[in-house]
């Protein structure tokens, strides 16, 4: 039978969140001369460590030094309408720089770029050199350097141990074996992401159609909503829209990973009878490529078809929005297009004609700057960049909406301690990453990975902190 072992923290997941609390927590401690013990559980083997954090690129919003957007803090109160935590905002915009030098100094190398085409309200970006998964590597490299330090592969958690006093003591883990042990400390951090790898929990929360949405890339089966559970069961608060998720547009041609069609607004989108059903032009690239997937599968049953022109596609800059290894349709005139598609000629043919016609003489802005280049007269309209579509050859691509990540999660505080639905830190629990809910309505981009980082490394040293003052008050 296995026995139970004792740790001054265990972190349940190994991608972002995960590893930066447990680095955080080792140096720490090891500043105060305490090699610390500490045991990251991760369910899935090594080679696929890091759910998420893994697949992502990593985009974040910070310029050269590592100064957060300045308008991000404003675009989460507008975009979640006022129910985005504030404190919790400014507390992360503060944070940025000192996360920044925390990955810089544990070997992640950045590249910074300046405005990128098609995003109007960032003035400046970067992302690590390798991705995530260089987050992943370097931080890993650096916890193994720890000799008390741990991460145990192929091992889930499936629940909190409680104190009768109700503080956190551990987690009850089940082994690759089938068999559960209780691994035991004083400090608990959740840093298992949100629950887009179960379609249980999808459909219970996002609705019946929730099992049409793909998956964006295989990592993302390993976060199965069980850190949301595990909490909830022991009285925490929930934050974070539970019935939206961030979703993306892929062609549903290809089987690889993240086949991102992100052109949506140089483009019109039509459903399986081929007409229009959303505005593609609303919002630029960066504020819309979430909402027009999520329309896709709410309001077009999850299928719908790109179709554009030469235009579009002949142009480096926006053809390299279109990220997939499968040619797209390709046609000298619309009706062979909708052929090819599987769509009726007629109805696509009126569609494109009815389109060209209600476009205004407006310049185009092929730099996706907002152009007012829009139409009148046709319902839904196209706000922006309506280029009417007669530059042959024509272009279609099928599509679909992929699950990236949910939106509904735990409800922390500015040190990542997870509170209770009374709002009363839970003693022992913290929580980082995905699985930490602030989002409502829309997603601003590009703010989990750094937000995942910053509130891991705030735990892993608050969590430090606080071991060193209770052996202290002994
Ligand atoms: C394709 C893609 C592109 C993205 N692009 C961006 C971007 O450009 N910028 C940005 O900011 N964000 C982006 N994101 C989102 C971002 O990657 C994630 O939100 C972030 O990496 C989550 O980090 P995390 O540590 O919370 O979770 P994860 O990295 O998913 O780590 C969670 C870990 O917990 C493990 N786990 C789950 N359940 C258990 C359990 N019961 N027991 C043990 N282990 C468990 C998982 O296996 C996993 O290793 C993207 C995501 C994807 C998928």
């Amino acid at each position: 039978m296995a026995s139970d072992e004792t740790y001054d923290l265990v972190v349940v997941g190994c991608g972002a969140a995960g590893l930066s609390t447990a680095v955080s927590f080792a140096e720490t401690a090891k500043a105060e001369g305490h090699e610390a013990r500490i045991a990251v559980l991760e369910r899935s083997s090594e080679a696929e460590r890091g759910a998420s954090t893994r697949w992502t690129t990593a985009g974040m919003r910070v310029n050269k030094d590592f100064v957060m957007d300045p308008g991000w803090v404003g675009e989460m109160q507008e975009a979640s309408q006022g129910l985005a935590d504030l404190e919790y905002c400014l507390a992360y915009e503060q944070e940025v720089p000192a996360t920044g030098k925390f990955l810089q100094e544990h070997g992640v190398e950045f590249i910074f770029r300046d405005q990128v085409p098609g995003m109007n309200k960032i003035s400046a970006s970067a992302s690590p050199n390798g991705g995530g998964l260089a987050i992943v590597d370097a931080l890993a490299g650096h916890l193994e350097q720890h000799p008390g330090a741990k991460i145990i592969y192929e091992t889930e958690a499936v629940s909190l141990v409680l104190s009768d006093e109700g503080r956190v003591e551990g987690v009850r883990v089940r082994d690759r074996d089938g068999l559960m042990r209780t691994l035991r400390a004083p400090s608990v951090m959740l840093a298992c992401g949100g629950f887009e790898g179960n379609y249980e929990m999808l459909t219970h929360y996002l609705g019946k159609n929730a099992v049409d949405l793909k998956k964006l890339v295989p990592g993302t089966r390993f976060n199965t909503g069980d850190g949301i559970r595990m909490a909830q069961a022991i009285g925490a608060a929930t934050s974070g829209q539970f019935d939206r998720a961030h979703t993306e547009v892929v062609d549903i041609r290809t089987d690889r990973p993240d086949a991102v069609i992100a052109g949506h607004n140089f483009c019109i989108i039509v459903n399986a009878d081929g007409k229009r059903f959303l505005d593609e032009g609303e919002k630029d690239l960066l504020d819309s490529f979430e909402l027009v997937a999520f329309d896709i599968w709410e309001k077009a049953n999850n299928t719908a078809y790109f179709i554009t022109d030469d235009a579009v596609l002949g142009n480096d800059v926006l053809s390299s929005y279109f990220d997939t290894d499968v040619p797209p349709a390709k046609a000298d005139t619309i009706r062979d297009l909708a052929a090819q598609l599987g769509l009726d000629a007629d109805a696509l043919e009126q569609t494109v004609n009815e389109f060209n016609a209600a476009c205004n003489d407006a310049a185009w802005d092929s730099t996706g700057r907002y152009d007012g280049k829009s139409t009148t007269g046709i319902t839904p309209p196209k706000s922006n960049w309506a280029n009417p579509i007669n530059h042959p050859p024509y272009y279609g691509i099928p599509v679909a909406a992929a699950v990236c990540f949910t939106y509904g999660g735990l409800k922390t505080d500015t040190l990542s301690r997870v509170v209770s639905t009374g709002g009363i830190p839970i003693p022992g629990l913290y929580a980082a990453g995905e699985i930490s809910g602030i989002t409502y309505h829309a997603y601003p981009a590009l703010t989990t990975v750094l937000r995942a980082c910053t509130f891991g490394r705030i735990a892993g040293a608050h969590a430090a902190v606080q071991m060193q003052e209770a052996v202290t008050v002994r």
